[in-house]
C-alpha cells in the first residue's frame, strides 16, 4: 500500500553525548533503506528533554555522519562551523518546532476530545503510588486519578494551578479495553492488550512535549513513510499507534531493527569506551570498515559476499534482509573485515592513511622520503588489522629499536652462538654490494624490496649452509636486532626496506649494536 507514496524515512536522535554505535546503525539502515528506494533520507533533533542535552554534541554528531559519508537529505547541517538547517518541513530541531506551537495544539486539541486529560499529581503523590506499586509486585503505572476529574475539578484545579503559576501536564488517555498490533516490517504482527499500556505525559509542564507526542506529531507532518529504529522502542510504539489513531492520522511503517549484544549475550555498554563511534575512528578503523562491519549487525545479504562499498550495499540493502535474531558485536570480526581492507589498498594508499597514525605516534615521517613509507605499508599491509596499531608496530624504520638483550637469543639457541651469527652476518652485510640495484629499481620502491630481499635471502641462507648453522639461530636474532620485535614482517623484507631508506650501513650498525648488547 505504501509503494504509492513517496518513501521518506529519518534518523531522530536525542544529542545526549557520542554517537553509539547502535545509533549508527540505525542511521546507517535509514540511509540505505531510502537510497535504495530513491526516497528521502533525513535527520531530525529530538532535544525535547532540556536536562539531558550536552553542549557541542550536535556538531560532533554532524561531523561522525560526514566522516562515515552518511548524508541526510533534509535537517541540519555545518557550514563555516554554524549549524544550518535545509529542507521544507523544518524546522528540524524540535526545541524549535515547540515555537511553532503544534505540539501544544494537539495536545489541547485531545484533551478538547477527551483523548487526553489534564493532570494534576503532585511528584510527592506519584512517588508513593510507584512505591506502593512495586511493594505490591505490580508493574508501575499511573493510576488514572485524574482520568475521571468532573468539568468543576477540573475549571477549580486549573484556577489553583493557575495562582500558583503553574501548568498541569497533560496525559494521553489510553483505551481501556481492546488490543493494539504494530504491523512491523522486520518483527511481523506484535499485539498489545491496551490494558497493559501506561496513560503517559504527552506535553510536560514546561510546555514541552515528551518524546511520544512529538515523534508522532513531527513523523506526520514531516510526511515520513517508514520509521527505522532499534528494538527497544517497540512498546512504545502501541502507543505512537494509539495516538496516531485518535489524532485521526494515518501511521507511518514500522521497522524495528534486532538488539546488539556482546559475545556473551549480555546488553551492550552504555560506556563511551566500548560504543562510541568516535573512539573506534581513533582507534584506526577507517570509516568504510566501519560501515561494512555496522551493516552485519542485523542485516545479512544472503549471499557469501562479506565486502561491500557503501554503494554496492545501497543496490542490495533490503529490510526483508534483517534479522529478528540479537545481533552480536564481534569486535574479531571487526578486525578481520579491517584487515581485508587494507590487503586491497595499494603501498601507496595505506602510506597515506597511515601518515596521520604515524604522526600521533611521535613519528616525524616528513623527514623520510615518500618511497620508503609506501614500502613500509607495502610490507605491514598483510597482517595490519588497524591503523593506530602502526607507530609500534614500525618505529623501528625510523629509528633504531630498543630491546633486551635476551630477546637476541632464539629458543633453541645460547649467547655464544647468537654473538657469533651476528658477527659473521656483519661481515657478509659488508661485502654485499646493494647499490647496483638500488640505481636500476630507483623508480621502483616495492621492485627493489622485492629484489633485495631475494638477493639477501639469497646470501644469508649461503651463509647458514657453509657455515653449517640452524636457520633460527641466525634468523631471529637478525630479525630482532633489525626490528627489536619478536613479531615482524620477515627479516629478509625488513632489511631490504631499510637499505632503501638507510642504505646497509643502517643494517650492519644495528647488527653491531645487538653484538655490543650481548656483552
Ligand atoms: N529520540 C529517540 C532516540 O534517541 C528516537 C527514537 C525514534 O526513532 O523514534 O533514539
Amino acid at each position: 500500500m505504501i509503494q504509492t507514496k513517496t518513501i521518506r524515512t529519518r534518523f531522530a536522535p536525542s544529542p545526549t553525548g557520542f554517537v553509539h554505535i547502535g545509533g549508527l546503525r540505525t542511521a546507517l539502515f535509514a540511509f540505505l533503506f531510502a537510497r535504495s528506494k530513491h526516497g528521502t533520507n533525513l535527520l531530525r533533533i529530538e532535544d525535547t528533554d532540556q536536562n539531558r542535552l550536552v553542549e557541542g554534541s550536535l556538531e560532533n554528531m554532524l561531523s561522525v555522519f560526514q566522516t562515515m559519508g552518511i548524508e541526510f537529505d533534509e535537517g541540519p547541517y555545518v557550514e563555516n562551523g554554524k549549524i544550518k538547517q535545509k529542507g521544507e518541513y523544518g524546522p528540524y530541531i524540535q526545541s524549535e518546532r515547540k515555537e511553532q506551537g503544534l505540539y501544544q495544539k494537539y495536545a489541547e486539541q485531545l484533551v478538547a476530545e477527551k483523548k487526553a486529560y489534564y493532570c494534576f499529581c503532585s511528584e510527592e503523590r506519584l512517588d508513593e503510588m510507584r512505591k506502593e506499586q512495586v511493594a505490591l509486585k505490580k508493574p508501575p503505572m499511573y493510576d488514572r486519578r485524574c482520568r475521571n476529574l468532573t468539568a468543576d475539578d477540573i475549571q477549580k484545579q486549573l484556577a489553583d494551578f493557575n495562582l500558583a503559576g503553574k501548568n498541569p501536564v497533560i496525559r494521553f488517555a489510553i483505551p481501556l479495553e481492546g488490543s493494539t498490533v504494530i504491523h512491523d516490517l522486520i518483527y511481523g504482527d506484535i499485539t498489545y492488550e491496551n490494558k497493559i499500556l501506561d496513560d503517559q505525559i504527552i506535553l510536560k509542564a514546561d510546555g514541552f512535549p515528551t518524546y511520544h507526542l512529538a515523534v508522532v506529531v513531527d513523523d506526520h507532518f514531516m510526511e515520513i513513510s517508514h520509521v527505522i529504529r532499534g528494538e527497544e522502542w517497540i512498546p512504545s510504539t502501541p502507543k505512537h499507534l494509539l495516538i496516531y489513531e485518535a489524532l485521526g492520522w494515518q501511521p507511518t511503517e514500522f521497522a524495528h531493527l534486532p538488539l546488539i549484544v556482546n559475545p556473551d549475550k549480555t546488553k551492550l555498554s552504555k560506556r563511551q569506551g566500548d560504543v562510541a563511534v568516535e573512539d573506534y575512528l581513533k582507534a584506526g578503523y577507517s570509516p568504510e570498515v566501519l560501515i561494512n562491519f555496522i551493516v552485519m549487525l542485523g542485516w545479512n545479504p544472503k549471499t557469501e559476499q562479506e565486502i561491500f562499498s557503501l554503494q554496492q550495499l545501497i543496490e542490495q540493502f533490503d529490510l526483508a534482509k534483517v534479522n529478528k535474531s540479537n545481533a552480536v558485536l564481534d569486535k574479531n570480526k571487526l578486525d578481520w573485515i579491517s584487515g581485508q581492507y587494507i590487503k586491497t589498498k595499494t603501498g601507496k594508499e595505506i602510506a597515506e592513511l597511515l601518515k596521520p597514525f604515524w604522526q600521533e605516534a611521535g613519528i616525524k615521517v616528513a623527514k623520510f622520503s615518500e618511497e620508503y613509507l609506501k614500502a613500509i605499508a607495502a610490507l605491514e599491509k598483510e597482517r595490519l588489522k588497524k591503523l593506530s596499531e602502526i607507530g609500534e608496530r614500525t618505529k623501528y624504520f625510523f629509528e633504531a629499536p630498543d630491546y633486551d638483550a635476551s630477546l637476541l637469543i632464539w629458543k633453541k639457541s645460547d649467547k655464544e652462538k647468537t654473538k657469533q651469527a651476528l658477527s659473521d652476518l656483519v661481515i657478509l652485510f659488508e661485502n654485499m654490494d646493494l647499490s647496483a640495484f638500488a640505481k636500476a629499481t630507483a623508480d621502483d620502491p616495492l621492485h627493489f624490496v622485492s629484489v633485495t630481499a631475494e638477493t639477501i635471502e639469497k646470501w644469508v641462507k649461503k651463509m647458514i649452509a657453509d657455515k653449517n648453522y640452524d636457520n633460527g639461530s641466525v634468523l631471529w636474532p637478525l630479525r630482532v636486532s633489525l626490528t627489536g620485535l619478536d613479531k615482524s614482517p620477515g627479516p629478509f623484507e625488513v632489511a631490504a626496506t631499510l637499505a632503501l631508506a638507510l642504505g646497509k650501513e643502517e643494517i650492519i650498525k644495528r647488527l653491531n649494536t645487538a653484538v655490543v648488547k650481548l656483552g
